[in-house]
């Protein structure tokens, strides 16, 4: 399996992700975690990825681009994965396809995690986070995530990869019905 994993913030996409991997060997790969540890150990591309994430805006293109090929360059790179936060644009998603293509490790299938969007403004709004709180930063934030997805989701739809699994239930029926869709 090599799978890219969407859905909004609150989908419970974090649990899945890590079920995903433990139970199936999948190695998680997640630019979020890549930028932070760039960031935290004051690398150069941690220095220019900074401004952006500190700001909480997208990351230019090249620089999320070469952390994965760096990634991926390593000898032990991962021939199962999860994608988790990338890619978020078409032009990631192109640049992805160039890299796997290098190493003839296509994707095999894109989960995306849907959830209701009241439900999710519930969920968000009980956590901890503090801008998880407000409701209206909360639907500014899915509204981003749902244009993120669109160009993600035009992107593979014509490969037949997309998978759209409801993120309702517990969780190990979320788990199985991912499953379900990636090993039909
Ligand atoms: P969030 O879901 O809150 O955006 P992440 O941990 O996925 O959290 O990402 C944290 C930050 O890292 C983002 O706000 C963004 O600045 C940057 N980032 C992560 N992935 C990407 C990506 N694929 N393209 C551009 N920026 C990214």
């Amino acid at each position: 399996m090599r799978v890219i994993f969407l859905g909004p913030p609150g989908s419970g996409k974090g649990t899945q992700a890590k079920l995903l991997c433990e139970r199936n060997g999948l190695v998680s790969i997640g630019t979020g975690d890549m930028l932070r540890a760039e960031i935290q150990t004051r690398t150069a591309l941690g220095e220019r990825a900074r401004p952006f994430v500190e700001s909480g805006q997208l990351v230019p293109d090249e620089l999320v681009d070469e952390l994965i090929a760096k990634r991926f360059r390593q000898a032990d790179r991962p021939t199962r994965f999860i994608l988790d936060g990338y890619p978020r644009t078409q032009p990631q998603a192109a640049a992805l396809d160039r890299l796997l293509e290098q190493y003839s490790l296509p994707v095999t299938g894109v989960i995306v995690l849907r959830v209701p969007e009241e439900e999710l403004i519930r969920r968000l709004a009980s956590r901890q986070r503090e801008d998880d709180r407000e409701e209206e930063k909360i639907r500014t934030r899915l509204a981003l995530f749902n244009r993120e997805a669109a160009a993600i989701i035009a992107h593979y739809a014509p490969r037949r990869l997309l998978h759209e699994v409801q993120g309702t239930g517990g969780f190990e029926d979320v788990y199985n019905a991912i499953i379900k869709a990636l090993k039909p």
